[in-house]
C-alpha cells in the first residue's frame, strides 16, 4: 500500500462515526434518495444514484466496524479499498454530486447523504484523487487569498470607480462599523456590480460597513474539496479579521456554499461559536426592508422567476426573504415547479462547476431548470448566488436562450429600484 493511499484510508477511517454507523444501519433501502438526485433522473445509471455514491465508506465501515465483517476480515473474506476504487469513485463524489441536499431532504429516516458525500471527498482528496481544478483553486486560496488568485487590485479599481461615480466613500479596515462585507472571487471577477448596488442600498439605510484587506473571500474551497484543515484555515481568517475589526456582523454575499461554509459549518470547524452575527446579503436586505429603512420606486414587469440556490435555501433556510423583496419590485413574478426547499440545483454547486470532466453530464442535467424556466414562460430568473448566476447563464447559452431568459442578482435589481 502506498503512503498517498494509506493516508486517503485514514482520512476515511476518521470521518467514520456515529452519524455514519447510524446511517448504514438505518437505511431501508427506499430508493427515494436516487429519485431526488437530478444526477440518477437524468443519467438513469444506477452508478449514480445518492447511495452508490457511498459504497466505499460503507465498504470500511461493514468491514472494519461491525462484527461480521471483522470475521469475515479474519477470514481473509473482506475486499478492502484499493488505489483504483477511489479513482473510480473520484467521477461519482467530485462529478455528479453538487451537495445540494435534495436527497436528504427525503430521506425517510433522517439520514443526512450529502454529509457523507463530504466525508468521501476528505478520504478522496488526502489519497489525492481531488479534482485538478480545485487542487488549484485550493493552492491559489491559500496562497494569495482566494480561489482565482489575489482580486484586491481589481476590487481597488472597482472601489475608485463606484467613489467617483456615485460620490459615496468605501471603507476598507475601517474598525468599529456595523458590518464586514466579503465578497465571492465570482463577484469581484464577473458580477461586480453587485458591490455598487449594496454600497448605494447601505447608504440609503445608514448601515456602516468595510472591507478587510486580510479576509476579502467569502468562498470556501476547503470545504468543497473536502479538505476541513483548509476550510477552518479559511473560516479562521475571516473570524479573526472580523474580531480584529470589532464589528457588529459579516455580511456574506450571494454565494451559496460560501454561507453555508461561515454560518453552519464554520463554528463546528473552529470549534467555538462567533462573537457576532453573519447574516446572508439577502437575510438584511430584507430585514431592512423591513424596517422601512429600504424603500423602492418603480417595478419590474419582465415576467420574472426565482432559481433557489441550494445552499442558502434548501440547506440555508432563506425561503421567504428573497420573495417579500421581489414582491417589492415585480409586478409579474411566477413560481417554477418545485420553487424552494425542493428547488433543482443550477448543477454547478459543490464545485462541479469548476470541474471539466463534470461538464458534458451538468450540461445534459439543466434540462431539468431549462425546462421550468420554459414551463412559466420566464424571460428573467433572479437569483441570490453568483454562482448559480454564472452558471445558469453558461447553461442557458448553451441551450441557445441567453437572449430569451436574462439572469440577474437580487441586490442588484433591489439596487435598479431603490428610492433615492
Ligand atoms: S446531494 Fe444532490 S447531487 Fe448529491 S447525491 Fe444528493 S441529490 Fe444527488
Ligand atoms: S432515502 Fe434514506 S433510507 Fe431510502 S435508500 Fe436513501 S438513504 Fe436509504
Amino acid at each position: 500500500m502506498t503512503a498517498t493511499l494509506d493516508r486517503g484510508l485514514n482520512a476515511l477511517r476518521e470521518q467514520i462515526d456515529a452519524p455514519v454507523a447510524s446511517f448504514f444501519t438505518s437505511c431501508v433501502s427506499c430508493g427515494l434518495c436516487a429519485e431526488a438526485c437530478f444526477f440518477y433522473k437524468e443519467s438513469g445509471d444506477p452508478k449514480h444514484t445518492p447511495i452508490h455514491k457511498l459504497d466505499l465508506m460503507q465498504r470500511m465501515w461493514s468491514e472494519e466496524y461491525t462484527l461480521l465483517g471483522r470475521v469475515r476480515g479474519l477470514l481473509g473474506l473482506n475486499k478492502g479499498i484499493s488505489d483504483d476504487d477511489l479513482a473510480e469513485w473520484h467521477e461519482l463524489v467530485y462529478d455528479t454530486c453538487t451537495l445540494c441536499g435534495r436527497c436528504t431532504l427525503v430521506c425517510p429516516v433522517g439520514n443526512d447523504i450529502t454529509l457523507m458525500v463530504r466525508k468521501m471527498r476528505e478520504g478522496l482528496s488526502a489519497a489525492g484523487h481531488g479534482p485538478e481544478e480545485m487542487i488549484g483553486a485550493a493552492q491559489r486560496h491559500w496562497d494569495k487569498g482566494g480561489p482565482m488568485g489575489d482580486l484586491w487590485k481589481a476590487l481597488g479599481a472597482h472601489i475608485a470607480r463606484i467613489e467617483k461615480t456615485t460620490g459615496l466613500s468605501i471603507n476598507v479596515d475601517k474598525e468599529g462599523v456595523n458590518y464586514l462585507v466579503i465578497l465571492s472571487a465570482q463577484e469581484v471577477a464577473e458580477f461586480n456590480d453587485v458591490i455598487e448596488a449594496m454600497a448605494r442600498i447601505f447608504d440609503k439605510a445608514g448601515v456602516s460597513w468595510t472591507f478587510s484587506t486580510e479576509a476579502l473571500e467569502a468562498t470556501n474551497v476547503g470545504i468543497q474539496i473536502g479538505s476541513s484543515d483548509i476550510a477552518r484555515e479559511l473560516v479562521s481568517r475571516v473570524v479573526n479579521a472580523a474580531e480584529k475589526l470589532k464589528v457588529g456582523g459579516i455580511v456574506s454575499p450571494e454565494c451559496g456554499h460560501a454561507y453555508q461554509a461561515l454560518r453552519w459549518e464554520g463554528p463546528n470547524l473552529i470549534g467555538r461559536s462567533y462573537p457576532f452575527e453573519v447574516v446572508h446579503i439577502i437575510e438584511l436586505l430584507d430585514r431592512l426592508a423591513a424596517e422601512g429603512k429600504l424603500k423602492t420606486k418603480g417595478t419590474d414587469d419582465a415576467k420574472i422567476t426565482f432559481h433557489d440556490p441550494c445552499q442558502i435555501n434548501r440547506r440555508g433556510g432563506i425561503n421567504k426573504e428573497p420573495r417579500r423583496l421581489l414582491g417589492m419590485v415585480t409586478t409579474d413574478f411566477v413560481e417554477t415547479e418545485d420553487a424552494g426547499v425542493m428547488n433543482w440545483c443550477c448543477g454547478g454547486g459543490g464545485g462541479v462547476g469548476s470541474n471539466e470532466s463534470a461538464t458534458e453530464l451538468r450540461l445534459k442535467t439543466f434540462k431539468r431548470k431549462k425546462k421550468q424556466f420554459e414551463d412559466v414562460g420566464a424571460e428573467k430568473v433572479v437569483t441570490m448566488c453568483a454562482y448559480c448566476h454564472h452558471i445558469l447563464e453558461e447553461s442557458l447559452e448553451h441551450y441557445e436562450l441567453d437572449d430569451k431568459i436574462e439572469v440577474q442578482g437580487l441586490t442588484e435589481l433591489m439596487a435598479e429600484y431603490l428610492d433615492d
